[in-house]
């Protein structure tokens, strides 16, 4: 029988009631979820998820939220490393690590920026030279978010120079715990380091962790860059309400009771508040409570500025449902994402304008004190990482640009010399006319 909406949620309410049970300990909890599949019912059901279509997989978390079960940690491991593993990597490397980022044993970092490739990915200069059944890495990334606690790192690295620069890389799962990595947290404007420069000094990977085949990293790391684009860009990527800690470091926090867990994330008001609900038609909930507490509900600006984001949002979740759609019909989810990641990053800036224009100069008070306890001030200096992170705005219009209104590629012709002879990062002429 073909599953549907009632079907689907019905099977996991059913589920939840048989086995949902706030006296277990929270990593008893992530594997037995792990092993239902109803951590990712969207994955393959081999690779522990139900293999539902994504719009039909986005109705069960609200089963789960009902009752504030905790997911599966969030972050780059579930978002792009599993997904990108299990779309590319060997049977061997699938069984190695996706349970584990589901129950919590690994987190992930993604180190592909790097000081002279960001929108220029495919010029990145880290090296990986082979030394036996291992590869010895040498260079920088940069940007790497989560990289202090993460276990691995999506690595893109370069493997054969002498070819152009998209054909001599490769995609390792990379281990951070060892002596020639070094991370140095970066301090952003809104007080946190949530990213950091990465160094990699004779840092050492197995031959086998190669994801894909040897230089043939760039096709992996698009896969994992429109996995990125999709969860950025959708509301139904946020799935569950309240999430667990992930990755080695967490593991005695996972000895908490579920019970333990739920009420302390309360308490703290922890994955309950606006966070990245900001982007979606639920973020003017919060704004329009703000309006009022400050009698700033009934000023014609307040409320035409409300009705954009609202409008906005709800449009971008329209078309979130139209790509779901797309790849349900066995599609693939193409120029949607690019638009649903370009309109997040509008839509992040008009909740920052409209939540400022409410707040007027108290939005500027960061700390408990401040609006919506201080997260309007923290969201607000975020704005602009959307703008920047998994493709920027401009890359994000020139992809919509060549491959949806077939405009003419952007000229490049480094893209057919040899990788050796280029003039790349620091050595670019525009960085060389600088200095
Ligand atoms: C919050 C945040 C988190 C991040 N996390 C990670 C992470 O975990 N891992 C990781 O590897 N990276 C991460 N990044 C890095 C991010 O992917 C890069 O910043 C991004 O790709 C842009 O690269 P860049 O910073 O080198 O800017 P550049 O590529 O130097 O771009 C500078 C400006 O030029 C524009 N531009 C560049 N090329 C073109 C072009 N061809 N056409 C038109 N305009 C162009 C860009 O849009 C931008 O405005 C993160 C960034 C942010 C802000």
């Amino acid at each position: 029988m073909e599953a549907t909406a009632d079907s689907v949620r019905q099977e996991a309410r059913d589920w939840i009631e048989q086995n949902f049970d706030p006296q277990l300990s929270l990593r008893a909890w992530l594997e037995r979820l792990a092993d239902s599949g109803w951590a990712q019912p969207r994955w393959p059901a081999e690779w522990y998820g139900r293999g539902l279509p994504p719009d039909l997989a986005a109705l069960t978390y609200a089963e789960f939220n009902r009752v504030d079960a905790p997911g599966p940690p969030a972050g780059l491991g579930i978002m792009l490393a599993a997904p990108t593993i299990i779309a590319n990597a060997s049977d061997d490397l699938k069984r190695q690590f996706v349970r584990a980022v589901l129950v919590g044993d690994h987190a992930w970092c993604q180190l592909f920026s790097e000081p002279g490739a960001g929108s220029d990915l495919a010029g990145l200069q880290t090296r990986a030279e082979r030394d036996g059944d291992e590869f010895v890495v040498n260079g920088q990334k940069v940007w790497t978010s989560g990289g202090p606690v993460a276990d691995y790192g999506m690595l893109l690295a370069r493997t054969d120079p002498d070819v152009p620069k998209h054909r001599g890389i490769s995609y390792f799962a990379f281990p951070m715990n060892q002596p020639g990595v070094e991370v140095r947290p970066l301090i952003q404007m809104t007080g946190d380091s949530g990213f950091s420069e990465v160094f990699l000094s004779d840092a050492r990977v197995p031959a086998s962790a190669i994801i894909g085949q040897l230089n043939g990293g760039w096709a992996v790391a698009l896969s994992t860059l429109s996995f990125e684009r999709t969860s950025l860009g959708s509301e139904t990527g946020l799935g569950f309400r309240l999430t667990a800690p992930g990755g080695s470091r967490f593991a005695e926090q996972q000895e908490a009771s579920v019970g333990e867990f739920i009420a302390d994330a309360k308490a703290n008001a922890r994955s309950f508040g606006i966070g990245g609900m900001a982007m979606t038609a639920g973020g003017i909930t919060p704004l329009v409570r703000l309006a009022r507490e400050l009698g700033r509900d009934s000023d014609p600006v307040v409320r035409q500025e409300l009705v954009r984001l609202y409008t906005l949002a709800s449009a971008n979740g329209w078309n979130g449902q139209r790509a779901r759609a797309a790849l349900r019909a066995g599609g693939r989810a193409g120029p949607e994402a690019s638009l649903g990641k370009l309109m997040a990053s509008r839509i992040g800036r008009q909740w920052r304008d409209t939540a400022s224009l409410i707040a007027g100069p108290r939005g500027m008070l960061a700390g408990g004190d401040g609006p919506l306890g201080g997260r309007l001030a923290s969201q607000a200096l975020a704005t602009p990482g959307p703008s920047i992170y998994g493709g920027s705005d401009q890359i994000q219009r020139n992809i919509v640009g060549e491959r949806v209104l077939g405009l003419p590629r952007e000229p490049d012709p480094s893209r057919t010399l040899p990788f050796r002879e280029l003039k790349v990062g620091t050595q670019a002429p525009a960085a060389a006319e600088e200095s």
